[in-house]
């Protein structure tokens, strides 16, 4: 832009009379900076008349000391270089008044010519900026707090804690936004609170919210900025820090309620601004912001720290069986939940405790346990605390009664341990709350009851916080569920046990009576046979007794001869009688001792026994007809475990049938084998052989073909066989002969 960068003495002259009458600063400065002219704007401006100004030095009279320096060097620009003039053509300076105050002007600055067109001087014309500059100046520094109040708000969003938000805002006032005194006040229960502050200590470090005075607590009620300008003149204002003369108390509202108060004060009367306010209000929005986000973080933390805590607890309980044990791990996990005291009572049908140990509890003194058995509170009670009359105070499962709640107190009973939670700890729980659950199975029996009380957090609960304990409280009910189960089960396996056992000796009993029975029928059969038998012996008896009665007649009187005449013949006749009576008593004697034998029970004594030696000591007591050949077949040194008195008598039965079986003669082999884990003795004849009908008979008692037989030889063959546990066999072909095989068992 092009300008006048001279201007003539004369042109200066010219215009000298108008100068007075504009309404901005005109002065003539010479070179070497003394006022040869000032208009009279200019003069009222510095508070002087025109005579006390001109003359002087500009610079050292009327420019404040601190920029005298720079001003002169400017000037001295201005009067001696062509850049100096187009530099400072225009200029900011303020000048010094005669009351010592300053003046911001805007100069305009040209030289002024004299008419030998030397440089007289300058010719400044200054408007009076001064209270722009001043606006300038406080926008700049809003704007200035504002964006320091940004970055803080970033700032305030790293804090980890409440209370570390609170620290950061008390920082930020004082520090960044540089306010004397700051303080950060926090509502709890019905008291404000001072949490942080900066500057002078508080003397007042709480106060109730029920006060009529106070500027925090104004803040708080009309939750509004509250201002005092001047505190000593103010009635609201207590005097919280000494020597405050301004204080500035705006509410932070968290969620739509208010949380509590940024305060800052000055020793200064009138010392805040609107901008101040706004400042304020904004840290306040920022801090709400950042309190909203830590108690989200934070129960967002709870809840992460109770679900792991959950699940590690469930993986416990799971892993131990006890149901004490369980219930134990239970209210374990419900106070880590946060309430510092569980009980668990377990409940009778009545709802009654049975035994101090159905109290399981969490977070209790021996004493406090001992107590709440001592006092425990009636079925009754509790009948009547988890009837319908209570459902209001339902949350989810559990019932929350507020202590002063008219019914509560009405059930109130004296068994209630002392909180241990001090007031200050409680937010909105009272320390006789009652907050209970019952413990319900499936079948709606309720087992039991849960009670909690004194929570960390010291607030009422909720239906969302109680959720992870009514999980427990489930848990609980089916572990109670299953050990009842098992116990039902034990004690069904038990009975079942019990009935088994007993079975078992009933059917030993009966076992023993059978076999009794049995024997008893066995023998009263064989009894009923021989009594059969016992006709037909007794006429088998008669016969051969007659004989023997004649007989015995015959040698009566035979001896009587041998008395008168004794001769050979009549001696060979006695022999041939005696003979004869020897016979039938042999053959009585027989039919005796099978019968004595079928009628009597076998014991065997089995003993080692050479089959060579034993078949010779049998055939020697056999009279074999000549006719007859016995071959013995049989290896040396081949025993058999057998009791020989016993067995003698199956091998003379066998081989007297097997001679009677071959009246015109015949050969007999004996031999034997061994056959697995059993000797064998094989009696094979030649002789008539026994028809197919008859194979299966000749065992039973009583059957014989024969006229003087007794049929009781091999049925008593067959006992005293298998009372050797063993086994007797028959192979026959009528015409050619028989095969009876005897297999008795090999004993080591
Ligand atoms: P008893 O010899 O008194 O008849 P047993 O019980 O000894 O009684 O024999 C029953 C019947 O078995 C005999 O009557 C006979 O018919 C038949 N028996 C036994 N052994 C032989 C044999 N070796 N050969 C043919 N028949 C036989
Ligand atoms: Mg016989």
């Amino acid at each position: 832009m092009e300008f006048e960068e001279t201007f003539s003495f004369e042109e200066f002259e010219a215009i000298r009379k108008y100068l007075d009458l504009i309404g901005a600063i005109v002065v003539v400065l010479d070179l070497k900076g003394d006022v040869r002219f000032i208009n009279s704007f200019g003069c009222s401006l510095l508070e002087y008349d025109s005579n006390e100004v001109i003359g002087r030095n500009w610079f050292e009279n009327f420019i404040p000391s601190r920029i005298r320096r720079e001003l002169k060097e400017v000037f001295s620009k201005i009067i001696s270089t062509n850049e100096g003039v187009k530099k400072y053509h225009y200029y900011e300076s303020p000048i010094l008044t005669k009351s010592g105050k300053e003046r911001a002007i805007a100069w305009n600055n040209i030289l002024i010519e004299s008419r030998d067109g030397q440089i007289f001087g300058t010719l400044s014309t200054g408007i009076d900026i001064t209270e722009r500059v001043k606006v300038d100046a406080m926008e700049k520094a809003f704007e200035e707090k504002l964006s320091i109040l940004n970055y803080f708000a970033s700032t305030l969003n790293t804090a980890k804690s409440l209370d570390e938000v609170y620290e950061y805002v008390v920082d930020g006032l004082t520090k960044a936004l540089g306010f004397e005194y700051a303080m950060f006040l926090v509502i709890e229960k019905d008291r404000l609170k001072v949490k942080a502050y900066r500057g002078l200590k508080p003397i007042i470090k709480e106060m109730s919210l029920n006060s009529q005075k106070g500027l925090t607590v104004k803040a708080v009620k009309t939750l509004r900025t509250v201002i005092s300008n001047d505190t000593w003149n103010d009635k609201d204002y207590i005097e919280g820090v000494k020597g405050v003369r301004s204080e500035l108390s705006t509410p932070v509202i968290v969620n739509d309620t208010v949380y509590g108060v940024i305060d800052v004060q000055s020793r200064k009367v009138n010392a805040f601004s609107n901008e101040d306010v706004k400042l304020v209000e904004i840290l306040a929005t920022h801090t709400s912001t950042a309190i909203s986000n830590i108690e989200r973080q934070t129960s967002l933390e709870k809840q992460y720290r109770q679900l792991s805590s959950l699940m590690q607890f469930s993986i416990e309980i799971i892993r131990t069986s006890d149901v004490r044990a369980r219930l134990q791990k239970v209210v374990e996990a419900i106070e880590s939940l946060g309430w510092r005291r569980v009980v668990l009572s377990l409940r009778d049908e009545n709802l009654e405790i049975r035994s101090p140990e159905d109290i399981i509890t969490a977070g209790l003194s021996e004493d406090e346990r001992r107590f709440l058995w001592e006092n425990r509170t009636s079925g009754k009670i509790w009948r009547e605390r988890l009837s319908a009359k209570f459902n209001r105070y339902k949350v989810g499962q559990f019932y929350y009664i507020p202590y002063e709640d008219q019914l509560a107190q009405e059930y109130f009973t004296g068994s209630v341990l002392d909180s241990r939670l001090s007031p200050e700890e409680t937010v909105d729980w009272h320390p006789q709350d009652l907050l209970y659950a019952p413990l319900t199975l499936l079948d709606g029996r309720i087992v039991g009851i849960l009670s909690v009380d004194d929570p960390v957090d010291g607030k009422r609960p909720t239906k969302y916080s109680l959720a992870p304990l009514e999980l427990f409280l489930n848990y609980a009910a089916i572990a109670i569920e299953n050990a009842q189960l098992i116990q039902k089960l034990e004690a069904a396996q038990k009975r079942l046990k019990e009935y088994a056992d007993e079975l078992e000796v009933k059917v030993n009993e009966r076992t023993k009576e059978l076999v009794e029975a049995q024997e008893k029928l066995l023998r009263s059969e064989r009894l009923a046979t021989i009594g059969e038998v016992a006709a037909s012996v007794g006429h088998d008896l008669r016969n051969p007794l007659q004989v023997i009665l004649y007989e015995c007649f015959a040698l009566e009187n035979l001896l009587e001869n041998i008395s008168r005449e004794y001769d050979s013949k009549s001696g060979a006749m006695v022999k041939q009688h005696l003979q004869r009576i020897r016979e039938q008593i042999n053959y009585m004697n027989k039919i005796v001792s099978d019968l004595q034998d079928y009628g009597r029970k076998i014991t065997i004594k089995t003993i080692k026994v050479d089959l060579n030696n034993f078949v010779k000591n049998v055939l020697s007591t056999i009279k074999v007809p000549e006719n007859i050949k016995v071959i013995v077949d049989v290896p040396i040194e081949f025993t058999l475990d057998i009791d020989p008195e016993m067995m003698k008598r199956v091998f003379v039965n066998i081989i007297t049938n097997a001679i009677q079986a071959m009246p015109e003669g015949g050969t007999l082999t004996i031999y034997s084998r061994v056959e697995g884990d059993k000797k064998a003795v094989y009696f094979r004849d030649t002789g008539v052989g026994i028809p197919k009908e008859n194979l299966d008979k000749i065992f039973h008692p009583l059957f014989t073909t024969k006229a003087k037989g007794t049929g009781l030889g091999l049925a008593v063959c067959k006992r005293i066989v298998e009372a050797h546990e063993g086994t007797i066999e028959v192979e026959s072909e009528v015409g050619k002969g028989t095969v009876f095989k005897i297999k008795v068992p090999i004993k080591s």
